[in-house]
């Protein structure tokens, strides 16, 4: 299994009804935007990918600290 530089995908403990499935499966929540109000996930059926919803976290935190590394500071 190959690991990116960031690991934005996660795997959730919930499962989730898919309907490609037909079955509940395990699902993948990944990043999709980072937005100064919050970062706004998808969540994937982790068997076939299908798209199964999305969510806002609300959680400025991401977003500050990419504006940092863009400003160029670094430690
Ligand atoms: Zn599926």
């Amino acid at each position: 299994m190959r690991r990116t530089e960031r690991d934005f995908a996660s795997l959730e403990v919930s499962e989730v009804f898919c309907p490609t499935c037909r079955r509940a499966q395990p699902v993948r929540q990944h990043l999709l935007l980072v937005l100064p109000t919050g970062n706004k996930y998808e969540y994937r059926c982790a068997v076939c990918g299908t798209s199964l919803g999305g969510k806002d976290d609300g959680d400025a935190s991401e977003y500050n600290e990419l504006l940092r590394r863009s400003s160029g500071v670094r430690r």
